[in-house]
């Protein structure tokens, strides 16, 4: 039996998409493992009035792929309660906490409260500054805040919803949700780098020529046009997933892997990123594009998506070259791009190596590839010499992916990340620091293209962007490992 630990886990936008398709059966593998076992409960809440019934109905629903038996699903399902909540209104968080006081002595809880707030940030700081007034927050036990990005649009209002929310939970008991953050082969990384000489030796501006960073997704906007089209990739992806990745890609050997020494390390480089230039020109460090409809037209534009502005000049797409402006790696160009309706869902990192400064060989430069998703693995393609006379090369794949038996058993991201509150463990989240230091980066990016013509490149849906992200690499004598082809 895994250690178990106590809590009460309050969900506020629990009819929500996120709960329904991540949380719920998140839970649901950590009760399976035996990280909850007895002595835990879930209150939901959301606007919607829903009885306790229905809510186990919809929990047991949104499990049904991964469970043991219908009677350990009925049962796992017997801890969730429903509490119909405006999240305005005080006199609901007097009842939520009367329920939530309840479930703390029927199931023996101690005072250990996880506050989920799966709703708009909008709300973050109205539920919390309750969450304090109508002390829902305990004094025996442990109180955690888990917050769903977005944080904030910009810094100035990241950092108003920060000091909001720190008057009245400190940032320790915060815990930001980057789920890229939770998936293994993200937090591999550091393992790869650290517990192999061969790679922490290689992983310097002699050996690296560029990183390679791209998060592609091939869906659209989906139903999230309204919020997308005010966001855009820059702010939905880069200023979080993207930066997150960089940093673990090129932070130093921290100390330990506590929150601090990993957060430090992190912190240094997103505090060192060299002020990108922005042009309308070759000289930009930052490209845009937005999708128009698939070349077969199968697939319709952007613009013509539901909810979205049909003359909006959001970007579905951005690509970039970040500096960090170290000795260690100014001269190397670490490349990022994100983008909507791409050619294949996929995440992935290619390590360039550089190629060999002798003559003695005509060699093609050695790439580490670090798949994350949905393929887990590494890939290292070497030089080779090719069988006959002669010393001629062809490149050699190394490759190890994870099986899909192995992918079946391994923890999806939330499920890692909420066992990580629950252990009180905050390596995995973005601290205050790291948050408005990305903000900053990406605000001036942000504002100088918002201070452009109305213009925006296209790219076709399902295709790997706009050429201006080639060019981007190009103008470096380098060009992107993964092409889609
Ligand atoms: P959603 O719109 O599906 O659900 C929102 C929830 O908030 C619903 O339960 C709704 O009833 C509740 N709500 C809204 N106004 C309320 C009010 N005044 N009082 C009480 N309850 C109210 O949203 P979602 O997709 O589940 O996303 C939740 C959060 O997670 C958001 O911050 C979102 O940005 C973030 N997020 C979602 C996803 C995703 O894949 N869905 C991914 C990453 C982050």
């Amino acid at each position: 039996m895994s250690h178990e630990t106590k809590a009460l886990f309050i969900i506020f936008g629990a009819t929500g998409d996120l709960a329904h398709r991540k949380l719920y059966p998140a839970i649901y593998e950590l009760y399976k493992k035996g990280y909850l076992s007895k002595s835990f409960a879930v209150i939901g809440t959301a606007r919607r009035e829903w009885s306790d019934d229905y809510f186990q109905e919809v929990v047991r629903d949104s499990i049904a792929d991964g469970i043991e038996s219908e009677e350990h699903a009925k049962e796992f399902s017997t801890h969730f309660r429903y509490q119909s909540h405006n999240v305005k209104d005080t006199a609901h968080y007097v009842t939520l906490k009367k329920l939530a006081d309840e479930l703390d002595e029927e199931y023996g809880l101690e005072g250990n409260r996880i506050f989920y707030l799966s709703m708009s940030p909008s709300f973050f700081g109205t539920i919390t500054s309750h969450l304090k007034a109508q002390s829902l927050a305990t004094d025996e036990g442990f109180n955690r805040v888990v917050i769903e990005k977005p944080f904030g649009t910009d810094f100035e209002s990241s950092k108003e919803l920060n000091d909001e929310i720190n008057s009245s939970f400190a940032e320790d008991q915060l815990y930001r949700i980057d789920h890229y953050l939770g998936k293994e082969m993200v937090q591999n990384i550091l393992a790869l780098r650290f517990s192999n000489p061969l790679l922490e030796n290689s992983w310097n501006k002699e050996t690296i020529a560029n990183f390679q960073v791209t998060l592609s997704e091939d869906l659209g906007v989906e139903e999230r046009g309204e919020y997308y089209d005010k966001s855009g990739a820059l702010r939905d992806m880069v200023q979080n997933h993207v930066l997150q990745v960089v940093g673990m890609l090129t932070m130093n050997r921290p100390d330990s892997f506590t929150p601090e020494d990993v957060r430090r390390e992190k912190l240094a480089i997103i505090e060192s990123l060299k002020t990108p230039v922005v042009t309308q020109d070759e000289t930009t460090d930052f490209v845009r594009g937005q999708y128009s409809d698939s070349s077969d037209q199968k697939v319709k534009a952007y613009r013509n998506e539901d909810k979205v502005d049909p003359e909006s000049l959001t970007e579905t797409f951005v690509a970039g070259q970040i500096t960090i402006d170290t000795d260690e790696w100014r001269d190397v160009p670490v490349y990022v791009r994100t983008g909507k309706r791409m050619a294949e869902k996929l995440s992935r990192i290619d390590i360039v190596f550089k190629e060999t400064t002798s003559d003695l060989f005509n060699d093609s430069p050695s790439t580490l590839t670090i798949f994350i998703n949905p393929d887990q693995g590494v890939e290292l393609v070497i030089n080779n010499k090719k069988i006959g006379p002669g010393m001629d090369l062809e490149p050699m794949t190394l490759a190890s992916l994870r099986s899909k038996e192995t992918l079946k058993n391994s923890p999806e991201a939330y499920e890692k990340l909420i066992l990580d509150v629950l252990n009180g463990d905050e390596t995995h989240f973005a601290h205050w620091g790291e948050v408005a230091e990305s903000w900053k980066y990406v605000d001036q990016i942000r504002q100088t293209w918002d201070s452009f013509e109305d213009h925006i490149p296209f790219y076709p849906a399902l295709s790997v962007g706009p050429a201006e992200a080639n060019q981007l690499l190009e103008r470096n004598g380098h060009h992107w490992v993964y092409t889609a082809e």
